[in-house]
């Protein structure tokens, strides 16, 4: 990778680069990434390897998740947003937050923000002890990732027994479409940690005005997923989590549909955000 990316770039250029791992944002340095690498997770400094091989280059290496919140905030924040989320549910699953009113993207002393795919889940749907122990590609169990990325949907449906078990993705949403029980059930069962997380954004943080929810599995399930994310809102939990009509949540919650969130357009923006992606 490392080697076609230096024979590609031109003489001189502005390299910007989305890529999908956990990656300190100020330095260039991968920590992980499930989907890529599997449980490997000796730190690699991407960034330093590309500026000494080609130190004509000015390289912007950026995650791909902070990309894509950047490009979609520039589309769809308001006057007055204060922050912005976004949430991709794919082949892994992470989460970044932008605070509009400060221009600013905070991350930890490692450079990172929002890795919520490799947390524990919480399994307190009705029937999800049924997934208790579900393996997660970064070589752990019971993450978020193990139940409600894309290789989780497949490993859910497999525990539960479905015959469509592996080929979810191409039996899923024809089987949504004609309403079939087990495919409701499925749905449900890995929508359910996500919903848990929105709720705990909001109840955390009230001035999250805005989350964006895209990558392969949300945009692949398209209305379906969508509807299941909100049906499950709605419903009050507790007192402090009385459910969230539809006007509630057609003010905070975008799903993205194919091609509507660009991570490259987003890489080309870092630029403008990077002096305030701040420890
Ligand atoms: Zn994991």
């Amino acid at each position: 990778m490392v080697e076609l990316l230096c024979d590609r770039a031109p003489v001189g250029a502005c390299a910007s680069l989305s890529f999908g791992a956990a990656i300190d944002h100020l330095t260039g340095t991968v920590y992980g990434s499930a989907p890529l690498w599997g449980d490997e997770s000796a730190p690699y400094d991407l960034g330093a390897d590309l500026r000494r091989r080609r130190p004509d280059v000015n390289w912007c290496l950026v995650n791909d998740v902070t990309a894509a919140l950047l490009d979609f905030a520039t589309m769809h924040a308001r006057p007055g947003t204060r922050r912005v989320a976004y949430l991709t549910v794919s082949s892994g699953i992470a989460l970044r937050i932008a605070d509009l009113e400060q221009t600013r993207i905070p991350v930890d002393d490692r450079g990172l923000q929002g890795e919520v795919g490799h947390l524990p889940v919480t399994l307190t749907h009705p029937g999800a002890d049924k997934l208790v122990g579900l393996p997660c590609e970064c070589g752990a169990t019971d993450h978020l990732a193990s139940v409600a990325s894309g290789p989780g949907l497949n490993r859910t449906a497999e525990r539960l027994g479905f015959s469509g078990a592996p080929q979810v993705a191409s039996w899923l949403p024809d089987a949504l479409a004609t309403g079939e029980p087990g495919a409701r059930r499925l749905l449900e069962l890995c929508v359910a940690p996500i919903a848990q997380l929105l709720r705990t954004l909001w109840c955390l943080d009230p001035h999250l005005d805005l989350i964006g929810i895209g990558g392969g599995v949300a945009e692949g399930l398209g209305g379906h997923y969508a509807a299941e994310v909100r049906s499950q809102l709605a419903v009050a939990t507790s007192y402090a989590d009385r459910g969230r009509d539809d006007a509630w949540l057609d003010d905070r919650l975008v799903f993205c549909v194919p091609g509507q969130v660009d991570a490259l357009r987003g890489a080309q923006r870092v630029g403008d955000w990077l002096p305030r992606i701040t420890r």
